[in-house]
């Protein structure tokens, strides 16, 4: 079973969410696909080690080949490429490589190569096992990562994807092929903001979601009435507990320091095992 946890913006807790339910329950595994800022490994002890580098196929140009005849430009969706005057310019930071310029060049001129943009880890414990991806910095672009990574879930497992968080396309790469999402909000106006947009994503892309409110207490209840009249389940409602709070800014798991919310992720799973 696939569980990814996401959220419309950063910071609402979605890491603490997807951590704690893999340790509450029995046979699951971790993975990190936000690949600009893992944060899961923090609340494990273990070192991660370097399981493999991740590249995409750029593009490298034969000058004496190319005739500027434009057509690669024309073709790429992503303007990495350009024509100026007699130049033909490569904008690498733009590409995405998709290979559509290298099948468009009627000259021949455009061979592949390989552009290094991260690297893959392992870590974890014994009993979970960790992945998470890293993005070299300046690289615009993490599907490819997060596409690798979505390949070392093991299906005999339950693995609990922690998701980008937004609603671009790192993070629909995270959620598509889910058995259930979990919405993680707060219960403000910004994020009952966010969890709209996220809301609208999980209809567009079919999976079964419902939602989990952080730090309930601390705003209204408008993430409530929204979830009513829209008639999507509340998991669980985390609340804003000083103590959880500690034990955050200590790289602690709640279930760790709190055993006493054990039974409130293991509620949470079953929730989402009767949906999935
Ligand atoms: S590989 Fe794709 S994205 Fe990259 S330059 Fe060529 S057409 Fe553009
Ligand atoms: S399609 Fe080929 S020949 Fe035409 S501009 Fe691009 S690289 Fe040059």
């Amino acid at each position: 079973m696939r569980i990814s946890v996401a959220s419309g913006k950063g910071g609402t807790g979605k890491t603490t969410i997807a951590v704690n339910l893999a340790l509450s329950i029995d046979n699951a595994m971790l993975i990190d696909c936000d690949v600009e800022g893992p944060n899961s490994h923090i609340f494990f002890k273990e070192q991660m080690v370097k399981l493999k580098d991740v590249s995409i196929p750029a593009p490298e140009f034969d000058l004496d080949k190319c005739t500027l005849c434009g057509k690669c430009a024309d073709f790429c969706q992503y303007n990495a490429i350009a024509i100026v005057g007699e130049k033909l310019l490569f904008f690498e930071e733009l590409c995405h490589g998709c290979g559509g310029c290298k099948i468009i060049c009627p000259e021949d001129a455009i061979a592949e190569v390989d552009h290094h943009i991260g690297i893959i880890e392992k870590g974890g414990t014994e009993s979970i096992t960790l992945y998470h991806g890293l993005l070299n910095i300046g690289e615009p672009f993490g599907v490819p990562i997060i596409r690798e990574l979505k390949g070392f879930a093991d299906e005999s497992k339950i693995t609990i994807f922690d998701s980008p968080p937004g609603t671009a396309c790192p993070a629909v790469e995270a959620m598509r092929d889910s058995d259930f999402c979990i919405l993680v909000t707060e219960p403000t106006p910004f994020g009952l903001h966010d969890l709209t947009l996220t809301v609208d994503v999980m209809r567009e892309i079919g999976t079964p979601f419902g939602v989990v409110v952080n730090r309930d207490g601390i705003g209204d209840d408008r993430v409530d009435v929204y979830c009513r009249n829209e008639n999507i389940q509340l998991l669980a409602k985390i609340p804003n507990d000083l103590d959880i709070a500690r034990l955050y800014s200590k790289g602690v798991p709640i279930v760790e320091g709190l055993p006493e919310y054990k039974a409130l992720f293991a509620e949470m799973f079953d929730k989402v095992r009767e949906v999935a």
